[in-house]
């Protein structure tokens, strides 16, 4: 069975959240499982500069604003997987962020942008791009790949498939009506029925609308989009879609994530916990934090927006230090949070860091060296660094939503003998919440045999790829 992975993102080459990590490792562990799987990807610098011999598959344009646009195909530099590059450079070659201007605001041709993805998508599914490889299932992702299915649907002859997975709702892909001229989709598609979102196209609905299927990376966040609360306005789609719609967890590369991994400064295992400790000093000494061991090392790895509670983790912070506790801070984003931190760091610096910035092998050094990894968001379609954390024995502590809901199981004192507990999980987005949280996890850190326990527990966790592939390949298989 052939398949088509359309993203715009992929570790390493270019990544901006979780999306990179799932498209660098589900397909992957699909091939594992014997299905011909092939990614196509904007050709963005990145991506461009990190494949390995690129040769030259056809070339078509003037198209979607760009004069000349040549498709590549080439091996990815971890998987060895095959992948067909867009090279339009009018599009893609541009400094900076994938997504967003030096001005802060979206691209402007973001339509024509990502509107070539899907169009070249449902090329290659006819065969006229590459007429040596047709795939059986177009497999898109995300808003960015959102328009292969209508694009698909423009063919009736076509016999390819297509499923979408919702990677985060919120962000769908609106543009203004009068960009349909520059898609080239017909206009009697921009209806309520089709990819008309009040007054204007979205990217996301026409995906929901036109797919076959739909999956999206949890179960509970599954059942969440179709409620109003968590829906993002199109929960009304999503309930027509629901004999179609289902949630698969993300799973975890262990070669990346493990406590044994060369960024840290130690490496440990569930059977000597040693490791871990020389990590923790590593990191306060890095950080400027001073050495405590008695009290808990707090962190958190992550954009630094509402969506992720960021704003109800800084009113909970004098709470969290008045428990003795210690927090350590990586991420960017909004700039109010991102100062908010440094303020807070500036004015406890040797119980606060703040490392404002994107930096991967940090992020390791964070997941080894904290005794809690704090994600608060208040949703979460899965979340990965929860996952991350429970492989090097670092408790998550979460708000029970989401992927999240799915992955940690509480260890507050009465369910502690439930032999099953991981983390800590509140239910309520409130500072009292997280605050009353934080003073578990602190209460349950001074019984060490019992924290121990649970972190031994947290790394026998098993959130493979295997799974969540063998998933993927029977929901393909029935189609
Ligand atoms: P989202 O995709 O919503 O950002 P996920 O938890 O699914 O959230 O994935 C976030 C990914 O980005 C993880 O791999 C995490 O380690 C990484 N990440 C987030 N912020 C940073 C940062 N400042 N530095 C390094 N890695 C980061």
């Amino acid at each position: 069975m052939r398949i088509l992975h359309v993203a715009s993102e992929i570790y390493p080459l270019v990544k901006a959240g979780g999306l990179a990590d799932v498209i660098a490792s589900l397909p992957a562990a699909l091939a594992k499982r014997g299905l011909d799987v092939r990614v196509l990807l904007p050709g963005f610098p990145g991506i461009l500069n990190g494949m390995l011999g690129l040769k030259p598959v056809i070339r078509i344009g003037p198209a979607f604003g760009a004069a000349v646009i040549t498709i590549y195909i080439g091996s990815l530099p971890d998987s060895g997987l095959l992948a067909y590059v867009i090279d339009a450079p009018f599009l893609y070659q541009r400094q900076g962020n994938i997504y967003v201007g030096f001005d802060g605001f979206e691209w402007s041709d973001n339509h024509r942008r990502f509107g070539l993805l899907g169009w070249v998508a449902a090329h290659v599914a006819s065969g006229e791009l590459d007429p040596d490889w047709r795939p059986d299932v177009v497999h898109a992702h995300d808003w960015h790949a959102g328009l292969a299915p209508i694009y698909m649907a423009q063919n009736p002859g076509l016999k390819t498939a297509s499923v979408f997975t919702i990677h985060n709702l919120a962000y769908q892909g609106i543009f203004p009506m009068d960009c349909l001229a520059d898609l080239g989709l017909p206009m009697r598609q921009l209806t309520p029925h089709g990819i008309e979102f009040h007054g204007m196209i979205s990217f996301m609905k026409a995906a929901l609308v036109y797919s076959k299927k739909i999956t999206t990376v949890s179960p509970t966040y599954a059942r969440e989009i179709r409620t109003p609360e968590f829906g993002c306005g199109l929960d009304g789609v999503l309930r027509d879609r629901a004999g179609d719609l289902s949630g698969i967890l993300n799973g975890v590369d262990p070669e990346i994530w493990n406590p044994e991994d060369p960024d840290i400064a130690r490496p440990y295992s569930a059977d000597n916990l040693k490791g871990k400790m020389a990590c923790k000093l590593a990191l306060q000494s890095e950080l400027g934090l001073s050495n405590q061991a008695e009290g808990p090392l707090f962190a958190v790895v992550s954009r630094l927006f509402s969506q992720k509670g960021m704003d109800l983790l800084l009113a909970a912070l004098p709470d969290l230090l008045r428990e003795g506790a210690q927090l350590a801070v990586l991420g960017t984003g909004e700039d109010y949070l991102e100062e908010g931190f440094r303020h807070a760091a500036a004015a406890n610096p040797e119980k606060v860091a703040a490392f404002v910035g994107y930096d991967e092998a940090m992020a390791h050094r964070f997941f080894a060296g904290a005794d809690v990894l704090l994600v608060p968001s208040r949703f979460e379609p899965c979340g990965l660094t929860q996952l991350y954390a429970l492989r090097y024995g670092t408790l998550p502590l979460v708000h029970r939503v989401g992927g999240l809901a799915d992955t940690v199981i509480d260890a507050t004192p009465g369910n502690l003998q439930s032999d099953s507990a991981t983390g800590f999980v509140f239910d309520d987005v409130d500072r009292q919440a997280i605050s009353d949280s934080i003073h578990e996890a602190c209460t349950l850190y001074r019984d060490q045999i019992a924290w121990h326990q649970v972190q031994r527990r947290a790394m026998e966790q098993d959130f493979s790829w295997d799974d969540s592939a063998a998933h993927y390949e029977a929901l393909y298989r029935s189609l």
